[in-house]
């Protein structure tokens, strides 16, 4: 019976590795697999036929040929179902429809003007429910739902602390799976932005890589090596409430003088963000001040960063992206002038390339490397 088990799991396995490579080089021929993956054609041929069974490759056509007979060609079969991505932000509720392959289908976003807990699950739950009405029928449907939020969230999905949203302990895992019945994983928002960087973004060739999200607070995601670094308990990244001026303000954590107080979107003592761009953008001499001193203090921390991790890229992302072309050039400065000169060298600063899809993407990522992880039922 042992060696059943095996070959059953040395199978599954397989399947999943000759998956993950028509995924990522589709069109390919079963040949190309087999030099790829190192597999015998007979076992190539066996694993892709259950995987045209189980809906999730398709043949095209006839590929380039070397001479002799033309191969069929393999394409992964991206809209064999979706997944679901969401922002749960402070002021809004952004959600997205992605196929398979992480490409978005559907874009929808929803002002939130409370933070009482029971008005907003009740609006994130019709805001995932709406996306849920326009998902195309396919054969696995909606394959999970990912959620990104403003917070300190623990392995199991439970927000911990969400200082912005004045909440504490609240078991987002269990509410949203109950109330849908599909797989759930629920992730820091910043952590959920470096993911989606680092497969859909800025980050794809890098893998030491620091993704800060700029919105109301500051959060960050640290990845290490290509994966991210969760700490002891899946907390690291609270950047945001780093002590950055000792007698500063005080803030919604309990600690003063944070971070996210003095280089967030809403740090501004006056305006808000909204008409600290409009301002700027009609050169007003007050709103191009204000993003200045928000660049400089962004480059504070950010040099903070660059001295502790000598990360290879630094992504950052969320809504100061808006503010790109008034930030750069005070954080390029800051930066210059206060991180260490053979860190600095190795360090590229860049905006996010998905803009403020960051979290949604790499929300939707969760759902979709879940439905293709070793595990998964789709794959025996
Ligand atoms: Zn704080």
């Amino acid at each position: 019976m042992k060696t059943t088990g095996d070959q059953f799991l040395v199978k599954k396995i397989n399947k999943s590795i000759v998956l993950d490579t028509i995924r990522e080089h589709s069109p390919i021929s079963r040949a190309a697999v087999s030099k790829m993956t190192g597999l015998n054609k007979g076992t190539v041929s066996s694993l892709v036929q259950e995987l045209i069974d189980n809906g999730l490759i398709l043949e095209i056509g006839t590929g380039k040929s070397s001479g002799g007979r033309k191969p069929v060609m393999l394409l992964f079969h991206e809209t064999a179902g979706y997944a679901i991505g969401v922002e749960l932000g402070v002021s809004s509720i952004r959600t997205i429809l992605t196929n398979l392959n992480g490409d978005m289908i559907e874009e929808d976003q929803r002002p939130l003007d409370t933070t009482d807990q029971d008005q907003v699950i009740e609006r994130l739950f019709s805001a995932i429910q709406a996306m849920i009405e326009r998902t195309p029928s396919s054969r696995y449907g909606i394959v999970g739902i990912g959620i990104g939020v403003p917070g300190i969230v623990d392995e199991k999905g439970q927000i911990l602390f969400a200082p912005n949203l004045d909440w504490e302990h609240v078991d987002l895992h269990t509410l949203v799976s109950e109330q849908f019945g599909l797989p759930v994983t629920i992730d820091n928002e910043a952590n959920a932005g470096a993911v989606g960087e680092l497969q859909y973004g800025a980050g794809r060739s890098a893998s030491n890589i620091v993704y800060i999200s700029v919105s109301e607070g500051i959060g960050t995601g640290i990845m290490i090596g290509g994966e991210l670094f969760r700490g002891a308990a899946g907390l690291s990244g609270e950047m945001g409430h780093m002590t950055i001026e000792a007698n500063g303000r005080k803030c919604r954590c309990g600690n003063k003088g944070c971070w996210e107080l003095y280089a967030s979107a809403s740090a501004h003592p006056n305006f808000d963000f909204k008409t600290l761009l409009r301002m700027a953008s009609d050169g007003d001499a007050d709103g191009i001040r204000g993003f200045y001193e928000i660049g400089e203090y962004l480059g504070i921390g950010i040099s903070t960063i660059i001295n502790t991790f000598n990360p290879e890229l630094i992504i950052i992302g969320n809504q100061i992206s808006r503010a790109e072309r008034y930030i750069t050039s005070a954080i390029q400065q800051t930066v210059a002038s206060r991180s260490l000169s053979y860190h600095r060298k190795h360090t590229t600063i860049r905006f996010a390339q998905l803009e403020t899809r960051s979290t949604l993407l790499g929300a939707a990522y969760y759902a979709i490397s879940g439905f293709f992880s070793k595990d998964r039922a789709t794959l025996v």
